[in-house]
């Protein structure tokens, strides 16, 4: 069975949508862009049109593409200071990373979890900051699903701050019994096999093949590979995992429409005062 994320994400919309409308002011978003990236000026565009569907007024702030990191970082604390929630995009400039900058970013307008002080609020089991939209996005769908995790075997197959480490902390909270994988993992295929609960993390496009799936296991697939013709493929080769698996989130289509919908939930949170 594939996993219609479009369809959850537009139910979280319409819930979000009338928690802005019940709101006193607009709610303000702020996305930092220094990259000329094509699939990022894509992401970028694609949040700017559903925060403005939604009245979330989303404005995108661009640095030029040498910026340095005190630049960003000034950039990113100025917006902090003025909005409901900061976004830093990537790739950014001369091998910066994200945990380089995302300091600067207030945790209480963190809604895409790029300080690394949020992570170590969610590895604390703190709910004081917000978890990465994407790695939160894992966890709606699986619940959405029914999914009990409670003494589940969950493996994840990547270990980025964005996306691997915080959905596995985020299922570890939940009590499942969590393996993390990464690219010196041996035998990652017999790993991935032990898992009630699979989320493939990875940027390889559809290298989860039926053969690293548990009969009747959850797939979800966060992989998002550009092909040559301008499409889309996540990194789980949906065709063979369909036969195997209880359900799968396809690409796109899947864990893209909920993660930006709950960085939007993000936003109207921090203006909601909660
Ligand atoms: P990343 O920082 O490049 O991390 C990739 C992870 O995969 C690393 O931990 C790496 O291991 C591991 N890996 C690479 N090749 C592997 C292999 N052959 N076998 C096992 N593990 C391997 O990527 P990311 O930022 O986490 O993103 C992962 C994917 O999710 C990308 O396709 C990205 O575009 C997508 N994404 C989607 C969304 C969304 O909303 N849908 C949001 C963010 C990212 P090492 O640590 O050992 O290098």
């Amino acid at each position: 069975m594939l996993i219609d994320g479009r369809k959850l994400a537009a139910e979280l919309g319409a819930e979000v949508g009338k928690r802005i409308a019940a709101l006193d002011g607009t709610p303000r978003l702020a996305i930092v862009v220094a990259t000329t990236d094509e699939s990022t000026a894509w992401y970028v565009r694609s949040l700017l049109r559903t925060a403005e569907r939604l009245g979330i007024a989303a404005r995108r702030i661009d640095l030029p593409t040498d910026a340095d990191a005190a630049t960003i970082r000034a950039a990113l604390a100025v917006a902090a200071a003025d909005s409901h929630g900061v976004i830093c995009q990537t790739p950014l400039p001369g091998g910066l990373k994200l945990e380089d900058v995302g300091t600067a970013i207030d945790p209480r307008v963190d809604v895409d979890g790029a300080n690394p002080v949020s992570l170590g609020l969610l590895a604390s089991g703190s709910a004081a900051a917000f978890p990465p939209a994407t790695a939160a996005a894992v966890l709606r769908i699986l619940d959405h699903q029914g999914v009990d995790l409670t003494g589940k075997r969950a493996v994840v197959i990547g270990r980025s701050n964005v996306v691997g480490k915080p959905a596995a902390l985020m299922l570890l909270a939940r009590h499942a019994t969590v393996t993390i994988c990464h690219s010196r993992t041996v035998n990652l295929p017999a790993v991935a096999r032990e898992a009630d609960v699979l989320v493939a993390a990875v940027g390889r496009p559809e290298m989860v093949t039926a053969d690293y799936v548990k009969p009747g296991a959850v797939v979800i697939d966060v992989g998002t590979n550009a092909t040559a013709d301008g499409g889309l493929v996540g990194d789980v080769d949906t065709a063979s995992v369909e036969q195997v698996a209880a359900a799968v989130t396809p690409v796109p289509g899947g864990v893209g429409p909920v993660t930006t919908m709950l960085l939007m939930d993000h936003v109207v949170r921090v203006a909601e005062g909660r």
